[in-house]
Formats: C-alpha cells, structure tokens, sequence
C-alpha cells in the first residue's frame, strides 16, 4: 500500500477500506509519513468527506492506537458527559457530583483549553492541591467511594487522534464533521462508558456555527456510538452567549461554589439541571420528570454540596484555597436599553488576552483572571449600572472598552435565545 495512492482515491471521492485508514493512520503515528503527507490526506477528507463507515474505520482505528479502559469491574451504569467547548462552561464541575449523588457513575478524562474555549482541567487546576493524574487503580477507588472524579486525559487513550488532532490544529483542518465525530467518539468510546451525552455548543463562539451542521455532526456521532452498542445522546445548546456569568478559571470555580450554596445564574441553573437529568434518566431508565426532581432536591436539599466537596477533597484540592490573586476594574454602563446580546467571542478573546488561555501549548496560564459578568441577556440598563468586572494581573489595551463593546445595548427588548435548542438520540 502507497499512501499517495490512497490520498488519490480521496482525492477522487473514492471510498475507502478499513485497511486503507488503518494505514495511514498507523504509518503517520509510527513516522513512517510525515506531517506534509498526512497534511495532504486530511485535507483531502476535509474538502470531500467521509461516509459514515469511513468515519467509523477512522475512529476504530484510532481507538486501538491506544489504551481502552475497561471499567465493569464498577458493576454501575457508567455515564460520561462531554462539551464541545464553550465560553463559561463549566457544566462538568457541576453535573458530575450531582449525577454520582443519584448513584449514577461519572468518570471524566477532561481537557485543556482549546482556541478561545476554556477547559476543565484548566479551572480544576485553579483550586490549591487537585490533583489531576491518579493512577487507575485510584481512579477506579474514587470511582468506587465517591461516584465520580474528573483527571486529565490520559497520555495513553487514542494516541493516534492527539498526534492527528495536533496536526489539525496547525493546519487549520479542524471544522470537518467526520474528522471532529472521529476524534471525540474515538477517545470516549476507550474510556470505557456505557452513555455518552454530548453537550453540542452551537453558536459564534463553537466549532458548529449553526444548527444544520450541528445536527449532522450529533448524527454522525450517534452512528458511530451504535456501531461499539453505547447510547450517544446529543444535546445542541446555545454558545452566542457565555454560559453563567464568570469566565476565566477560579472565576468559574467560584461560580460553581456560588451554584452549590444556591446562587445561580438562570441560563447556567437549567442547562445543568437538564444535563443531570438527562444523564440520570438514561442511565436509571427513569423519566426525565422523575430525574429532575430528583435532581433539584439533590441541589437544594445540598446533597450535591456536599458530594462536590467530598470529591475535590479526595483528590487533594482545598476549595478555599484557589489561585485567584488579582485587581479588579469595575466596568460601568455609559448607556441605556435592553441588553440583547453579550459577544462571547469579544469576551473570551479578553479573557484569553488577559492571560486565562493560551496562544502556544507552551504558555502559562494565569487562573486568577478572567471577567464577570453582572448582568445577562434581556436585563434593563440604565446610566451608571454596572455593567460587570475585569479580573486582571496585566492591562489588556483598551480592556474597558473592549468590554463594553461586548455588550449590545439596545431601546427596543429582543427575545432571548433559548439555552437549550433540541436533543438528538
Ligand atoms: N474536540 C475534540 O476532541 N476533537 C475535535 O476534533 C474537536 C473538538
């Protein structure tokens, strides 16, 4: 086999076999091809596609570049819960203590940040002490006696798809639907859950800019869960608006805390309650009414809280301590109206700017800083509110306007774009 003849055939919009993907993939990871010849295929899969068992032969072979995690020794419904990336998405650190407190398993391997979009690892690294490599013999522990816990990706799970993701990435190569479906599926389906719900971020600030694409990217994913016997539920949410309303990674923490003692910001509250839901109707084969009165009394009778707290301790982090030294500038507004919008993009360029994400994977981040936001979408403004506060250690130039101009302030109330759009099983 000659990965020039293969990269032809796509080329020509030929299909290819499971021995064909098999190959390049392999010889890319073993270095038998380099960056420029695996450039060549992806984009050639970029401009013309993948079908549907294309996609599934990529992800398989990219599965068995690495580890598979086998957790039935757990003998629990298994449930992970995975984001596409959004801005102020926090969602993991919320639904996971929630869905374990209803006796449903919740092993997360999460990510760094991403382009704009923050990570779970990043703001669970904002809390003193977390640790967030534990060997799988105490993964499985945690697993065991708390219900949930949330580590880094493991270095050992689809190796093939970090080595390709990388490529992707510098490329420019990331926006195709078989090759994101490939790359999520493959590192879910080794880490070894038996439900798999994916928040699909749709929106200015996400991968998928609208519903359309949205949805063929959520079909592309359910087939691929089915073809390995796991119940792939998409969920298409809202991401032209930052979710909740601190952005930047002990702000967010925070934010979480602020949830769990019971302030919450109404967008960020009912799409938590409806992923929790989601995750524990399906794996208790309850109705989602059931699940989420059972989900709100977890929250307000503070049994949630508590299993929150119980999990960050078990691995190491003291929740009173986070990484948060900072100035604060409060920015207040110069004029009045309805607030219509709020430009995540804006805002997570600021919050990148201000030193909260990063521009190489080399950078170091600064967890203490980001934005808060003090009021959302549909509010009233008048003269003088205030509009929210820049978390800062370095000026950004112009950070005072660059905020202000995120929010669009109009005479006349628009409506308010759902936070939830449709799910897709
Ligand atoms: N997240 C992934 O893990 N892979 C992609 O390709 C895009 C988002």
């Amino acid at each position: 086999m000659k990965a020039l003849d293969i990269i032809n055939k796509k080329n020509n919009k030929e299909k290819l076999n499971y021995d064909e993907i098999k190959y390049i993939v392999n010889s890319y990871v073993k270095g038998k091809i380099n960056d420029h010849t695996m450039s060549e295929f992806l984009w050639s899969v970029y401009y013309n596609g993948l079908s549907i068992d294309e996609t599934v032969s990529l992800t398989d072979v990219m599965i068995k570049s690495g580890d598979v995690i086998d957790l039935s020794c757990l003998n629990k419904k298994i449930v992970d819960k995975h984001s596409t990336g959004g801005v102020g998405d926090k969602i993991t650190l919320i639904v996971s203590p929630i869905v374990a407190c209803a006796g449903v398993c919740v092993p997360k391997m999460s990510g760094r940040g991403l382009g704009l979009t923050g990570g779970t690892v990043d703001k669970l690294e904002s809390i003193t002490g977390y640790k967030l490599k534990l060997s799988r013999k105490d993964f499985i522990k945690e697993l065991e006696t708390v219900g949930c816990s949330v580590i880094s990706q493991s270095e050992t799970i689809a190796l093939a798809d970090k080595k390709i993701y990388a490529l992707r990435d510098e490329i420019g190569a990331v926006d195709s639907i078989p090759l994101i479906a490939s790359s999520i599926m493959s590192k879910k389906i080794a880490s070894g859950s038996d439900i798999i719900i994916i928040d699909l971020k749709v929106g200015a600030s996400a991968f998928m800019k609208n519903i359309k694409e949205a949805t063929r990217l959520a079909k592309t994913m359910i087939e691929i869960g089915k073809h390995y016997n796991k119940k792939v539920i998409c969920v298409l949410t809202d991401m032209n608006t930052p979710l909740g309303r601190n952005i930047g990674n002990s702000l967010e923490v925070k934010e979480v805390i602020d949830f769990f003692n019971l302030k919450y910001d109404k967008r960020l509250y009912e799409l938590s309650v409806y992923i929790s839901s989601l995750m524990i109707s399906t794996a208790k084969k309850i109705s989602m009414k059931k699940a989420k009165e059972l989900v709100i009394n977890l929250i307000e009778g503070g049994h949630a809280k508590n299993k929150f707290n119980e999990w960050i301790k078990y691995q190491g982090g003291d929740i009173k301590n986070l990484k948060d030294k900072c100035k604060k500038l409060i920015i207040k507004s110069d004029k009045k109206g309805y607030l219509n919008k709020i430009d995540s993009v804006k805002i997570a360029t600021l919050v990148h700017d201000l030193g909260a994400g990063r521009k190489k994977k080399s950078d170091r981040i600064d967890y203490a800083v980001g934005v808060v936001l003090n009021k959302t979408i549909g509010d009233k403004i008048t003269i003088g509110d205030t509009l929210g506060t820049i978390y800062y250690n370095k000026k950004v130039k112009d950070m005072e306007n660059v905020f202000k101009e995120s929010f669009k302030i109009d005479k006349k109330k628009r409506n308010v774009k759902k936070i939830i759009i449709k799910t897709i099983k």
